[in-house]
């Protein structure tokens, strides 16, 4: 069993495209939020996901935030221009897509969100005290999430040795939070697309990077009206 677990695609068309070509063929996709908002391609990124066969998928803050369904005052100045393009921009039939995204998901005793168990679409869990505080949230084995755009394993009951290493095979043997990084805008300064593969039968999770055209996206952000910095962090993956 194989499942290309990936978050925060963030309407980057290009990114999303290598990271399904790098994975290859797998038993079930699993999206952990965050289709658009900083990018140039929205709609495209709604489409390549919702066609993926046996997906599952919940809904991220700027994908929230698309809907309406929460103050763009919570986002910096410039996320907030880009959710207004992607408003603009989006087609009925991805607004409608978005808004069928459940903020929580339950599967083969796995929890899958976006920021937290605990705020599905809002916490970010950066660090092993907050990591720690969460496992009061959720009673499965893993819970699988985004919204940092670090690749990261926390384990419940000892902090983090290292960093998640590219093809690093790890074996899960305890309770844990699993986060794949972000495909269209890493910010640990590795700038190629980040995903996961994931067996649930063999209790294995491997990052994966991936490099893609960064040049094509930014010029797509340069003509699209976008603001600039979305298109500079790309080549630096921050
Ligand atoms: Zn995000």
């Amino acid at each position: 069993m194989k499942i290309l677990v990936f978050s925060d695609i963030h309407s980057n068309a290009t990114a999303f495209e290598a990271v399904l070509d790098a994975a290859g063929s797998v038993d079930a996709y699993w999206c952990l939020g965050d289709i658009v908002g900083y990018g140039p391609d929205p709609n495209e990124c709604i489409r390549l996901v919702r066609d993926l066969p046996n997906l599952m998928c919940v809904r991220g803050n700027h994908d929230a935030a698309t809907l309406g369904e929460v103050d763009q005052q919570t986002f910096n100045h410039e996320a907030s221009l880009a959710i207004t393009w992607t408003k603009r921009h989006l087609h009925a039939e991805g607004l409608e897509y978005l808004l069928s995204l459940p903020e929580k998901l339950e599967q083969d005793g796995i929890t899958i969100v976006h920021g937290s168990p605990h705020n599905p679409v809002w916490d970010y869990v950066m660090d092993y005290l907050t990591a720690v505080r969460m496992y009061q949230y959720f009673d499965t084995e893993i819970c699988l999430l985004g919204h940092t755009h670090v690749p990261a394993i926390w384990y419940e009951k000892e902090a983090p040795k290292a960093p998640v290493m590219e093809f690093q095979k790890v074996k899960i043997t305890e309770k844990c939070i699993l986060n794949p990084g972000s495909v269209g805008q890493p910010r640990d300064h590795d700038p190629r697309a980040a995903f996961a593969l994931f067996d649930p039968q063999e209790k294995t999770w491997e990052l994966r990077r991936v490099a893609y055209e960064v040049e094509s996206v930014q010029d797509r952000i340069k003509k699209s009206g976008l603001p600039w910095r979305h298109a500079m962090r790309l080549a630096e993956g921050w």
